[in-house]
């Protein structure tokens, strides 16, 4: 097996279908997956969280803790059941009727997702599942993103990383090859009526406005409503982070010093 791809430093690159598959062999048994924590955070006005353990990118600027470079020594495995009751649990205590699976890539473990989401749709506690993911495996095979959206309380956040190409490999280490396939998720979660919006790191410290305007127009290839309605992000100055641009090259304190 190819050496497992950690944190990111200039010039690596490599196939994110295959650290997908790599992945998935260290987090996912079974139906299971490994988790690190369950509990509400504020976003989306208060979201029950279960975080999950693993993803297929390598983005140098990525917020969470070190279980994505090091998913071997992180979580432990629960199976949908479990995460379910500790989701739920979280929501009831905290008194909110939204959750998400958050902290890595949720659409690894396929089987595991499918079975939660059965799971969360028959929990009258949640009325609303946030699917937020990078697109690289709905845009790999339409019928997960078809078996996805079929579940009536989820609603997708794709994030997208990069308007072209060569600022995709350089900053998330996937191959520049594999570019296309979140733009390909957005098509298929468009036509397939999916209930959905568009976010992208266009922090400018992070993507050029040239990149950015290339982001927007090829979203608007796809939608104007979508470019017209994108959800931009901003990069904060999480521990995980720091540590990430420092292997990457980058001094963080200048970095988060300067002015956006
Ligand atoms: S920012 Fe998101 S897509 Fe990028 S490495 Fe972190 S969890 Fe994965």
């Amino acid at each position: 097996m190819r050496e497992y791809p950690r944190m990111l430093k200039r010039g690596d690159k490599f196939n994110p279908l295959d650290v997908a598959k790599q992945t998935e062999s260290i987090v996912c048994k079974g139906d299971a997956r490994k988790y690190t924590a369950f509990y509400v955070t504020g976003v989306y006005g208060g979201i029950a969280t279960g975080y999950v353990v693993g993803c297929c990118f390598r983005c140098y600027f990525c917020w969470t803790d070190f279980s994505r470079d090091f998913p071997e020594a992180y979580g432990e495995y629960y199976s949908a059941e479990e995460a379910c009751e500790n989701i739920v649990k979280a929501a009831r205590k905290w008194k909110v009727n939204k959750a998400r699976i958050s902290g890595g890539e949720p659409t690894l473990c396929r089987k595991h997702l499918l079975r939660l989401l059965e799971l969360i749709e028959q929990r009258n506690e949640i009325k609303l599942f946030i699917l937020e993911t990078n697109g690289l495996l709905f845009g790999a095979d339409e019928s997960y993103v078809k078996d996805v959206i079929s579940f009536s309380k989820v609603y997708v956040r794709v994030s997208l990383k990069a308007g072209d190409p060569e600022a995709l490999e350089a900053r998330t280490g996937a191959s520049k090859e594999f570019f296309e396939l979140p733009f390909k998720a957005i098509k298929s979660l468009l036509d397939n009526n999916a209930k959905f919006h568009v976010a992208a790191m266009t922090d400018p410290r992070i993507m050029p406005p040239d990149e950015r305007k290339r982001l927007l127009e090829r979203l608007a290839e796809i939608d104007v409503f979508l470019a017209a309605n994108l959800e931009e992000e901003t990069c904060d100055p999480y521990e995980g982070t720091l540590v990430r641009m420092q292997f990457y090259g980058l001094d963080p304190l200048a970095f988060f010093g300067r002015r956006k």
